[in-house]
């Protein structure tokens, strides 16, 4: 526990680690880490639990079990968390974790659609967007965009019944109840009772990551009741998933009905000057200096998602602090090498432009030719925009790589791009998947 304090940023220490107790079998290889509560041992084990594995494993210098246990000695005082602010409703039974909130949630471009309805739909007690579907790439802010939904709204009615989960974890205490089945008929009724009881008798319900409903028909088929038993008389449902509901594998059709019959909103990856801040506001959060110059040459490199770009200021603050040194370009080149070597393969225009026209299924040279055909001028823009969006090129090189054009006409490319994607949810879908191409 003391190697994982000395890592962890002391918030997220104090919140989640400070009081979990281990007690090591060398001999029998195994460990056992007891909690306070069952709630805190669900949200640990789930987010920190690969976290805990490696720490085990180097510091023991071998794999060990791992065992999860609830403390006999019931809650300890410390979990209602010193550092939340104010006077806050219990929220240790809601599976929703404190620190993902909307204070610390940088809103951009990216997801500004999506913070917006987020906002909305934990701010207003009648369900206006219900349910409420959140979809985008890994580590683009989704899990934390939902837990800050939950955490308003329960800051905003403290009374209200608020359940927070991921879709795993759903599919996990079904499958318990159902099992029972052929075990005991009275254990089994008793436990889907507890089931539907816990699931539908609340106000709001959170599911993380519904993607892995796939191939779960049982799961499917329970959640449809659920969302009966919800969505028409007025509670919230929030759903989070990796894709559009529309491209939900294995999905039943009725339940995709569902899915689709509220508000969708995507996260996209974070543009630049999203990711600058984002730099910045991790960086101050762990009590680092970091010049707004040093973010900037970093949002430069790591592009695809925000857990790149905090596992950036964590090798920044580590490194920093053991060598005692300011953070500068130097040092923060120094800290990210390995970063900094990786993509030094960066993207380049000629591979914008022959991505580009793959995905239209139009020839590489139509990109840079004169033609006007309205599909041909879409995807030309379309490059033109990824290149000032993905490269260090400046406007007039880019424009000059376009067939000789102005950079004025790569300005108004960018801008016309720019603001069509807003309301344009197909064109908005194609710079995504360009984007992931690109970046890959
Ligand atoms: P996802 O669920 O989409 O995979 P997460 O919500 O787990 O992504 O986000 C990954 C990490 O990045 C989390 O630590 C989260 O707090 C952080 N994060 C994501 N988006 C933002 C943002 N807009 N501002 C600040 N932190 C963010
Ligand atoms: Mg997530």
């Amino acid at each position: 526990m003391e190697q994982i304090k000395a890592d962890t940023p002391h918030d997220v220490y104090q919140t989640w680690f400070a009081d979990l107790t281990a007690e090591v079998e060398l001999e029998a290889g195994s460990i056992t880490i007891l909690a306070p509560s069952g709630a805190k041992l669900r949200t640990v084990r789930e987010s920190y639990g690969s976290t805990i594995t490696q720490y085990v494993r180097r510091l023991a210098g071998k794999d060990m079990d791992i065992v999860w246990a609830v403390a006999d000695n019931g809650p300890s005082t410390s979990f209602s968390a010193p550092q939340t602010e104010d006077k806050q409703p219990d929220i240790s039974a809601t599976g929703l974790l404190p620190y993902l909130t909307f204070e610390n949630l940088v809103e951009g471009q990216a997801n500004q659609m999506a913070y917006a309805s987020a906002l909305q739909v934990a701010s207003s007690t009648k369900s206006i967007y219900n349910p409420l579907f959140i979809y985008g790439g890994v580590g683009l802010g989704k899990t934390h965009l939902m837990h800050a939904i939950g955490n308003r709204f329960l800051k905003n009615n403290p009374k209200a019944k608020v359940l927070c989960v991921s879709a795993q974890q759903y599919t996990h205490e079904f499958v318990d109840a159902i099992r029972l089945k052929n075990v005991n008929l009275d254990r089994y009724t008793e436990a889907m009772r507890k089931f539907d009881e816990r699931y539908r008798n609340i106000d709001m319900l959170l599911i993380d990551d519904i993607q892995s409903f796939r191939d779960k028909d049982g799961t499917q088929t329970n959640f449809f009741l659920t969302f009966e038993n919800m969505v028409p008389h007025g509670k919230q449902i929030v759903l989070t998933s990796d894709t559009y509901p529309k491209n939900l594998p294995e999905f039943q059709d009725r339940l995709l009905s569902r899915l689709t019959q509220g508000l969708i909103v995507m996260i996209e990856p974070p543009e630049f000057e999203m990711r600058v801040q984002i730099l910045l506001q991790k960086a101050e959060r762990s009590g680092l200096e970091m010049p707004q110059e040093v973010a900037e040459i970093i949002a430069k490199r790591i592009k695809s998602n925000v857990r790149e770009l905090e596992g950036a200021v964590q090798q920044i603050l580590a490194y920093t602090r053991f060598h005692q040194v300011p953070v500068t370009i130097d040092t923060a080149k120094m800290a990210l090498r390995d970063i900094f070597k990786a993509s030094a393969t960066p993207v380049t225009i000629e591979n914008i432009q022959k991505t580009v026209a793959e995905y239209y299924g139009i020839k590489p040279g139509d990109i840079v030719a004169k033609s006007r055909k309205a599909n041909l001028v879409r995807a030309r823009q379309v490059a033109m925009y990824l290149s000032k969006e993905l490269t260090n090129k400046s406007l007039p090189e880019i424009g000059a790589m376009f067939g000789g054009r102005d950079h004025t006409t790569v300005i108004y490319a960018h801008r016309k791009v720019n603001s069509d994607r807003n309301t344009d949810e197909a064109l908005k879908h194609d710079i995504h998947l360009l984007e992931q191409r690109l970046k890959n």
